[in-house]
């Protein structure tokens, strides 16, 4: 069957060298509404000029990502094998060990396609309909590339209903989803098939190395810990007191597990975290280090003003917490605020307790999270980190 072609009227195209294409900026004819979501296609200028080859989605707002600068390259095993190794060399030169986000969709080439690696088993997360078309040739690349001993296929991403995909996790290779796994040289473990996302959060990498060179001697409260990635790490360092505070019962068993298997005690507490804070702020208690890592509260553009909302009070909250002259850590997850909007909430927030606070770094993910040039939204992490008096 011959490639499919999608036409740019000339002028159209917003973002010159971008590897979205929206549908409003593609010819939207009869023959390109029949085309099936997914398919690989051709991309080309009214004039004849080439924009490569992509994958097509005629329901989608992103009606093209581009795979490839030139048309007619083929979209194979060995095209996958290519981009997956250029990933790997990056990794390589920044990691020692095989643990990191291996594939990040756009900023590594492959849009919709997410892989993370723990040694000699990885997740994949397939976010778009052209990409579960390719399933069968990206874990032939893996098999090429790595010969994991698991390939997990972490398929549940709630997005994925806007491609028309059906939502799953299984086995593509092997079994056992219970790993350890080593980040800024402490053990974690983790559950990549029960767990959230891909079951564990590579992007605080740094952010957690750095609030562990602060830690020796500090109490911290890690409230969001999930699997306890900044807490743990912050008892590895010699903190004198780690408090992980979650809402999934699962999530704390694994911190406090890890927290065994590295010697080390932290404590941990199931509850609400804003309820947790307002009891904490009325008994008067305080940590020298809060972290405060949420899980996304901007889920969709529409979400933007309740959700800028509730950073501005969980900043206030946490910063009620923490003790004077001490740090305060507080995330977005969020693609959906621009990091100039989270900023200035956390500001607000941290005006409204009359504390004087100044931002010591402001920081976003590793760089095995790296971002397309010409899509600074993708750059989903904010991490801002303040010295309050
Ligand atoms: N800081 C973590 C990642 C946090 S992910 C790390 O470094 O790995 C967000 C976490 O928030 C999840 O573990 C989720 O269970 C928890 N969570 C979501 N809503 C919550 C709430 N209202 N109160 C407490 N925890 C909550």
């Amino acid at each position: 069957m011959s490639r499919k072609t999608i036409i740019l009227p000339k002028g159209r195209r917003a973002r010159i060298g971008s590897p979205w294409i929206f549908s409003n900026e593609i010819r939207m004819d009869e023959a390109a509404k029949a085309i099936a979501p997914g398919s690989i296609v051709n991309v080309r200028g009214e004039d004849g000029r080439e924009f490569g080859t992509g994958y097509f989605n005629p329901k989608s707002l992103i009606a093209v990502r581009l795979l490839a600068d030139a048309c007619d390259t083929a979209i194979d095993r060995d095209f996958f094998s290519a981009r997956i190794g250029r990933a790997l060399a990056l990794r390589g030169a920044f990691y020692d060990k095989p643990f990191y986000r291996l594939v990040h969709a756009e900023g590594d080439g492959l849009p919709g396609l997410v892989i993370d690696r723990f040694d000699d088993v990885v997740t994949v997360q397939i976010g778009t309909a052209g990409m579960e078309k390719q399933l069968d040739v990206i874990v032939a690349a893996l098999e090429a590339r790595l010969k994991p001993k698991t390939i997990i296929l972490r398929n549940d991403a709630p997005s994925r209903t806007l491609e028309g995909l059906e939502s799953y996790v299984r086995a593509a290779k092997g079994e056992g989803a219970r790993i350890a796994l080593e980040e800024n040289g402490c053990r974690y473990l983790a559950d990549l098939a029960q767990g959230q996302k891909t079951g564990w959060y590579y992007d605080q990498r740094d952010n957690r190395a750095f609030i562990a060179g602060v830690a020796k001697g500090k109490s911290v409260l890690d409230a969001y810990s999930y699997t306890g990635g900044f807490g743990l790490l912050a008892a590895k360092a010699g903190a004198k007191e780690v408090v992980c505070l979650d809402s999934s019962a699962p999530a704390l068993a694994l911190a406090e597990e890890s927290a065994r298997a590295n010697g080390v005690k932290l404590q941990a507490v199931k509850a609400d975290v804003f309820e947790e804070l307002e009891r904490l702020k009325a008994a008067g208690e305080t940590f020298d280090i809060v972290i405060a890592d949420p899980p996304p509260f901007v889920k969709s553009k529409k979400d933007l003003e309740p959700g800028a909302k509730a950073y501005r009070k969980l900043a206030r909250l946490a910063a009620d917490v923490t003790a004077e002259g001490g740090i305060l850590l507080v995330a977005s997850c969020s693609h959906n605020i621009p990091p100039e909007r989270f900023a200035a909430e956390c500001a607000a927030g941290l005006t409204r307790t009359g504390r004087t606070a100044t931002l010591i770094r402001s920081a976003g993910a590793g760089p095995d999270h790296p971002v397309h040039p010409l899509l600074p939204e993708s750059a989903y992490l904010k991490a801002l980190v303040y010295a309050l008096d």
